[in-house]
């Protein structure tokens, strides 16, 4: 049975969907599965491409619905048809699909992945740091704060420099299978090649290189390592006192259950922690996700709204993990006048830990 069929128009999904609350019913995850399921058939117009393809991937759907239907792979096989069969594009995808393919970065000829990262890095180790697009040429901070922190901890780690290939989760999410695939089949031998363990900063290289890559390796998120790292040296940071929210992105939180890890590193810094009426997984989607940002830029922001409007009374801090969270929260926080500062927990960290309080014993590994 497909998983369109398997909906008895519940609703339940309708409270759980940023869409829904932005744009209305009929952009449902229930009307969602509809246009799947028109597309499946052969039978669709425009209105259903576009209803698939406005959905940021974020699983709050699934988290709810009883009928365990599975409705980010409904949406994910539907975009691929649209692809394939009519040629579908949006905006600005098949410019940064070209990008990609030429390139290696959906970003184009950007300049250079790593000039901007001070001191040298060994080429080879068992564990190789994986930054990503997005870090690498938009939240360059974060590339920056994550790589000095790792030193700090006295991670031993390799990168791949300007071999840094495009991990193709951008590519995945046009719909266009075939050229992402392709990107994985590569990439999958070079980091084999490389390490045994990788290290991501971004949430969406994360997910998709633990579910998509089939790798013989392991991946770890940044903030696994570090909030590990933390609680077995025992390291210790100047107070902070200060009272903050926490957004989960959905790449790391729903897709791979990563919620404490990051609070954990919140918490070693001394931060008050107010959590958000929807944090962990009834949290809902910054927005950009899922391809959103990149074909529908003014939604993206509209949902960033929403969930900025989410912080708790009185705090006027968020914290996130997510480089592409940061970029977008931000943007909406200035477009709508939010007065919400919008901060990475890594940035923070690194300006907070000095080399000397790290020093001397080695890292455990577990
Ligand atoms: S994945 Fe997220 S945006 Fe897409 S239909 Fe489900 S709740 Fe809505
Ligand atoms: S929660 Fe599940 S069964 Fe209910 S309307 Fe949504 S998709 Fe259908």
């Amino acid at each position: 049975m497909a998983e369109y069929d398997k909906c008895t128009g519940c609703g339940l999904c309708s409270e759980a969907c940023s869409m829904s609350m932005v744009l209305g019913e009929l952009s449902s995850p229930e009307e969602k599965l509809k246009s799947c399921s028109k597309v499946m058939e052969g039978n669709y117009s425009f209105k259903d491409v576009e209803n698939i393809f406005q959905c940021t991937k974020c699983q709050a759907c699934e988290e709810v619905c009883p009928q365990d239907i599975n409705i980010t792979a409904a949406i994910d096989d539907a975009r691929e048809r649209c692809v394939l069969e009519r040629g579908v594009r949006f905006a600005q995808q098949r410019q940064v699909i070209k990008n990609a393919v030429k390139y290696g970065s959906p970003f184009g000829k950007a300049g250079s992945r790593i000039s901007f990262l001070e001191g040298d890095y060994p080429e080879t180790s068992d564990t190789l740091l994986f930054i990503g697009c997005f870090s690498s040429y938009m939240t360059k901070g974060v590339a920056r704060a994550s790589v000095s922190l790792l030193r700090k901890l006295s991670v031993d780690f390799s990168m791949l420099g300007e071999d840094e290939p495009c991990c193709g989760y951008f590519i995945y999410n046009t719909g266009d299978h075939k050229t992402a695939q392709e990107m994985v089949d590569r990439n999958r031998k070079l980091f084999q090649e490389r390490a045994k363990r990788i290290i991501t900063i971004c949430p969406g290289c994360t997910t998709f290189l633990k579910k998509y890559y089939h790798l013989d390796m392991e991946v770890e998120h940044i903030t696994e390592v570090i909030s590990r790292i933390i609680q077995d040296k025992g390291i210790t940071l100047e107070e902070s006192g200060e009272e903050v929210t926490f957004h989960d992105a959905c790449n790391i939180g729903r897709s791979l259950q990563i919620y404490q890890p990051p609070r954990d590193i919140a918490l070693s810094m001394g931060y008050r922690l107010t959590e958000m009426e929807r944090s962990r997984e009834k949290a809902i989607c910054c927005g950009a996700d899922g391809g959103m940002k990149l074909s529908f830029p003014d939604l993206a922001l509209k949902v960033g709204k929403a969930r900025l409007e989410g912080v708790p009374h009185g705090i006027d801090k968020l914290i996130t993990v997510c480089p592409f969270c940061l970029q977008n929260l931000k943007e909406a926080s200035l477009k709508y006048g939010m007065g919400v500062e919008v901060l990475h927990l890594l940035e923070l960290l690194d300006s907070k830990l000095k080399a000397t309080q790290t020093s001397s014993s080695s890292i455990p590994r577990s």
